[in-house]
């Protein structure tokens, strides 16, 4: 996409998501874009980050860390993990990120809370839950969600957020939006029966942005509607 198209895109984006929130009756300002700029090149992210975005979602390590070099001038830019976490990358995710969305190991959560640097703020980390039970999706199991929510938050490094998931796809709203109000009944038994108070939900992309807001979500992760497609 044309760098100038960015700058229309991420107005567009803002407006849906304004939208959204008031048919929804929710606030405008407790839904958060994430731009999820994975294949985008720094120059595109610099655009986005000039028409108000600064949290940026990113799935390969070593790209980001090629963005992040490229844009260390940008003040208050925030970078999110979002994609697969293999054991020998989590040093370099817990140095180098604000927020991982994809946790769904304790083996990671572990390795994650003994590598992050003591100077930085804990590393805030959503449960990525398989919530549509698909065979082919990453993610914990429903049932055993809780489980791994308990041992998290002993994890003094770690700051558990709330729950992630990455649904079924689906054009039907009503079967989208079934999906998110599962994930978010489950975040709701956990604070129940661990005494939490989780309040941040990672759920929603460019096709399910409606169902997402209007079942709670607080951080939507939009990729293609901002940046247009990936090659
Ligand atoms: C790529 C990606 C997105 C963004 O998807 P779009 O359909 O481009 O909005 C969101 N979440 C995750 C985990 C992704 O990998």
């Amino acid at each position: 996409m044309a760098l100038n198209e960015i700058l229309q895109q991420s107005a567009k984006v803002k407006q849906q998501v304004e939208e959204l929130s008031l048919k929804y009756q929710r606030q405008p300002t407790s839904v958060k874009v994430l731009a999820v700029s994975k294949t985008q090149p720094a120059a595109a992210l610099a655009q986005a980050y000039t028409a108000g975005f600064c949290n940026f979602g990113e799935n390969y390590l070593q790209e980001t860390l090629e963005k992040q070099a490229a844009l260390a001038h940008l003040p208050n830019l925030t970078w999110h993990f979002i994609g697969a976490i293999q054991s020998n990358k989590t040093k370099e995710i817990a140095e180098n990120f604000s927020y991982v969305h994809t946790l769904s190991r304790l083996k990671i959560a572990t390795r994650l809370n003994n590598q992050r640097p003591t100077n930085l703020a804990p590393l805030k980390v959503f449960l990525q839950v398989n919530i549509s039970n698909e065979a082919s999706k990453a993610g914990v199991q429903p049932e055993a969600t809780i489980e791994l929510a308990k041992e998290v938050i002993q994890l003094p490094n770690l700051s558990l957020q709330g729950l992630m998931c990455l649904p079924a796809a689906s054009d039907d709203l009503a079967k989208q939006r079934e999906a998110f109000k599962e994930l978010a009944q489950l975040q709701t038994e956990i604070n129940q029966q661990l005494g939490l108070q989780l309040n941040q939900l990672s759920m929603g992309m460019t096709q399910d942005l409606e169902a997402a807001i209007a079942e709670g979500s607080t951080w939507v992760r939009i990729g293609t509607g901002i940046f247009g497609a990936r090659n």
